[in-house]
């Protein structure tokens, strides 16, 4: 029986027609063909079938990286073949690695009395199970009664769904302290009084996945001080920097978020949102080694020497870290403060536009990240923020209309997110668009319209 998506049957194969020499036969597309077809064949009907999706720079969905220059992605597609993993076989990539664990530790301000460590991931997601499970497996450690226990994590309800999945996976109780229409991040007195021995850390949001707002870390931070202080057990803070770690560090240098505040034990982000690679590289870095427990640390040594890995996965390609290694010769601090004002600017434009039609409430300007999140000002509008995304959909652009989290779900937002290869001219003709499309949108009332027109037609 065919069921659903995933499980379906040839009944419409593929008959290539402008192929150089073409196979005779139709190619199936759910089975094994049984034979090779010559190569520019396959890439040609590959690209057709990929040629009319979405185009990656007008996705403002997403926060990963949609551009790369020339010579990095030559760099990285030269590098495909080394496995990450084979540490002892590729010295000169586990150094390329190295330089970045350091380069990024010290981005966030450790210091040099502690010994930090730190690692490359697939993304945010393996980052955060592994910083998860350090916590955790801390708290093992100190819960002697552990097995008769439930672990639990604090957060804000704005989380992003692989702290879902870490409590899913590994049987932690997931805390989300809800987010308020005034406070769209994470209530800091709220999140101390859901704490208890059982706490395994506390997780601050350096920009919240659906607003693009960062927590409060520093208040945070202070705050767990004040309660480390009369409670038995501590408490320690994970900082998710997914988007904010390689954003605030370079724009706004003052904002104390990271290892110079003294309970945030450890940090993550996406090398492949604001570190400018594309996807398939996030990292992990503990402040000092006794946060990592060593139970984390697998010693391989099959593939000739001895070398200590901490990943959930074990093979992937190195070239997402060479690509990140380039980013950091090639922009240097200079180079991503610059691209990052830049991505702002054109932020602040669209903001300004926005502004100006008088239609939307802006909840996040852009001014920290550069992402635009917005209600419809007029609720009894004859149209709604999704028949807006809709619209600028047939334009080529890309944006998500959604609610807020449980406690604000009434509230329906559109998002932008804008990333380095989001130029002026870009925003202009986004801001041309949303102009145009709100135009049509109000005199559309194209269904009403035809009613009347019915109407009238009845009445004469
Ligand atoms: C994007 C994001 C993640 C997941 O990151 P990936 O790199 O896509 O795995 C986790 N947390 C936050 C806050 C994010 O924005």
């Amino acid at each position: 029986m065919l069921h659903d998506k995933y499980c379906k049957k040839d009944t419409n194969p593929i008959y290539p027609a402008f192929c150089e020499s073409y196979p005779e036969a139709p190619l199936p597309k759910y089975e094994l063909p049984p034979d090779p077809i010559p190569a520019a064949a396959a890439a040609r009907l590959i690209r057709d079938e990929l040629m009319d999706e979405g185009n990656a720079r007008l996705n403002l969905a997403t926060f990963c990286q949609t551009f790369m220059e020339k010579d990095a992605t030559d760099l990285m597609s030269e590098t495909l073949a080394k496995n990450s993993i084979d540490k002892s076989e590729y010295p000169r990539t586990a150094e390329l690695e190295n330089r970045c664990v350091n380069i990024i530790a010290r981005l966030w301000h450790t210091s040099e009395s502690e010994n930090f460590i730190g690692t490359s991931t697939e993304g945010s997601s393996e980052a955060c199970m592994l910083c998860g499970l350090a916590m955790k497996f801390r708290w093992k450690k100190r819960t002697p009664d552990w097995r008769t226990r439930t672990p639990n994590l604090v957060i804000s309800s704005g989380y992003q769904v692989c702290w879902e999945k870490f409590c899913r996976y590994w049987d932690v109780e997931l805390r989300a302290i809800p987010m308020s229409r005034r406070c769209r991040r994470l209530p800091v007195q709220k999140a101390l009084e859901a704490c208890d021995a059982n706490t395994i850390g506390i997780v601050g949001i350096l920009g919240i996945t659906y607003t693009g707002e960062y927590d409060e870390i520093a208040l945070l931070d202070a705050e767990v001080s004040k309660y480390n202080q009369t409670s038995a057990t501590p408490i320690f803070i994970h900082v998710d920097a997914a988007s904010g770690g390689f954003f605030a560090p370079f724009v706004e240098p003052e904002l104390v978020w990271d290892f110079r505040l003294k309970n945030v034990v450890s940090i993550n982000a996406s090398g492949h949102k604001y570190g400018l690679v594309y996807p398939g590289v996030g990292w992990a870095i503990w402040r000092d080694r006794q946060f990592l427990p060593e139970e984390l640390i697998f010693r391989v040594s099959y593939l000739g020497g001895s070398v200590e890995t901490m990943a959930l996965n074990f093979s992937r390609s190195a070239s997402q870290i060479i690509g990140q290694y380039y980013n950091f010769l090639r922009f240097g601090r200079s180079g991503y403060e610059r691209i990052h004002r830049n991505t702002l600017r054109a932020a602040a434009y669209v903001a300004d536009r926005l502004d100006e039609m008088g239609r939307f409430d802006l909840l996040n300007r852009g001014e920290r990240l550069p992402v635009l999140c917005f209600t419809q000002k007029e609720t009894s509008a004859r149209w709604s923020l999704y028949d807006l995304s809709d619209r600028l959909r047939m334009r080529g652009w890309l944006v998500p209309t959604y609610p807020l989290p449980p406690s604000l779900e009434e509230c329906v937002v559109q998002r932008f997110v804008f990333r380095a290869d989001f130029g002026a001219h870009l925003a202009e003709e986004l801001t041309e668009d949303i102009a145009r499309a709100v135009e049509e949108l109000d005199s559309a009332a194209v269904g009403s319209r035809v009613k009347k027109n019915l109407r009238y037609g009845f009445t004469h």
